[in-house]
């Protein structure tokens, strides 16, 4: 006879050990199992990831999965509700400040700031002379505003963060297990089990797919179609001697690259221009990009980055939604026990604590009961109604 649990997580990084974690703690008594084929998450995301986090989204929706995100990553032991021994995530709140080069985007930063301070968020917009003095290295005259987030936006440490979730879920029951899901089978409107490369088929009550950049193919295994593709993003960590500014915020140039401080160095990306689905095996840098993009953007802004060397540069791949960039969260339609936690575009690590609340309670009761996250549900993809994200970095 095949091993039966009431939930099986296809994916074990950030996505799959919150629901674990919450899964477990909304009830207790849950037999859930989290299968991971490659548990040093080498490739993963969560592993690759800059590890920010914002208040700064265009959706509400988004705004308020930040707001949990960041109480629950400031306070993250107590927030466990466990000692797994990691203590604090270190969350430096530097802030993200979003700069715009147009009156007409000015004009949406004022809108979207008021928004979102009605959910509590503290984003200030600036005009350049201000701009000019609270950052005085380094120049504004292309700017036509900056939003600023003084406070719940910064960094944090993204490894802690999962081996956390990894470790309460564990201590409430969870099993994580060293496996490769390679087949889903389904009976009309039901999934009735799950093949595993080395441990035959199991049977599952639900099915979870949080297998970020791989979301696309399981959902093949069920005979399905999510809009979720790998897109390849170079990160490179950058020594700039004439440029040392450990409190600046995460800026967000609208030139098209992003930067913030880490200790000494920086951190910084840009989107490729040219910015195809890649293979998911492909990890190979672009490693031209920072001389030939970024570098020019990035003096224009602040001379101090006149000598700079690129100290080491890694390669993530982004979960992609290429409907509206926004995660793609809830029951899937058509298949009463499958759930997805796909397509979060490069702001999936702060949403994870939010996003594995949500799909517990839809899994446990039914109905999101916290925070209602069904703007979010894969029900847009079959009307073809976008549900834009315009805040992606
Ligand atoms: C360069 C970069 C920068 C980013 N910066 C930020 C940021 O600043 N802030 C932020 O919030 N987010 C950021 N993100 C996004 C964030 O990292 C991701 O959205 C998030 O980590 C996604 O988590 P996940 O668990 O869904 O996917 P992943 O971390 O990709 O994990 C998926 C897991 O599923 C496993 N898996 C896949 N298929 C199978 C299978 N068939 N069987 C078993 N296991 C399987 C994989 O091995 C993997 O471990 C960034 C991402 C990148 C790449």
């Amino acid at each position: 006879m095949s091993e039966t649990w009431d939930v099986v997580i296809v994916g074990g990084a950030v996505m799959g050990a919150s629901a674990a974690y919450w899964l477990t703690r909304t009830d207790p008594g849950l037999r859930v199992l989290v299968v991971e084929m490659d548990p040093s998450y080498a490739r993963a995301a969560t592993a690759l990831s800059v590890a920010s986090v914002r208040q700064q989204f265009s959706n509400p929706v988004n705004v308020a999965v930040s707001r949990f995100g960041v109480g629950f990553i400031r306070d993250f032991q107590a927030s466990l509700g466990h000692d797994v021994g990691i203590g604090s995530l270190g969350l430096k709140e530097n802030g993200y400040l979003f700069l715009a080069g147009t009156p007409e985007g000015a004009a949406l930063m004022t809108d979207l700031a008021t928004m979102q301070r009605g959910l509590g968020a503290a984003t200030e917009v600036l005009d350049p002379a201000a701009l000019a003095a609270k950052f005085p290295w380094m120049q504004f005259d292309d700017v036509a505003a900056g939003s600023f987030g003084p406070r719940d936006e910064g960094w944090f440490d993204n490894m802690g963060l999962l081996n956390g979730f990894r470790a309460a879920a564990r201590a409430q029951g969870a099993v994580f297990r060293t496996d490769r899901v390679t087949g889903l089978h389904r009976a009309g409107a039901r999934l009735t089990g799950v093949q595993l490369a080395a441990g035959g088929t199991i049977t599952a009550g639900a099915v979870i797919n949080a297998a970020g950049t791989r979301g696309a193919e399981v959902m093949r295994m069920a005979g399905e179609d999510i809009p979720v593709e790998p897109r390849k993003r170079t990160v490179f960590v950058i020594d700039a001697p004439n440029a040392r500014h450990a409190d600046a915020p995460l800026l967000i140039d609208h030139t098209g690259y992003y930067m913030r401080p880490e200790h000494n160095h920086w951190i910084i990306a840009t989107v490729p221009s040219i910015d195809p689905a890649v293979d998911p095996e492909d990890f190979e840098p672009d490693a031209d990009q920072f001389e030939d993009v970024i570098w020019p953007l990035v003096y224009a802004r602040a001379p101090g980055f006149d000598a700079v060397k690129v100290v080491r540069l890694w390669v993530g791949q982004y979960d992609y939604n290429t409907l509206d960039q926004n995660a793609i969260v809830g029951r899937w339609p058509g298949i009463d026990n499958l759930y997805v936690l796909n397509g979060f575009s490069g702001h999936g690590l702060q949403q994870s604590p939010a996003m594995g609340r949500g799909i517990a309670e839809l899994v446990t009761g039914g109905r999101y009961q916290s925070l209602d996250l069904s703007d979010l549900g894969a029900e847009r993809l079959r009307t073809g109604r976008p549900f834009l994200e315009a805040a992606i970095v």
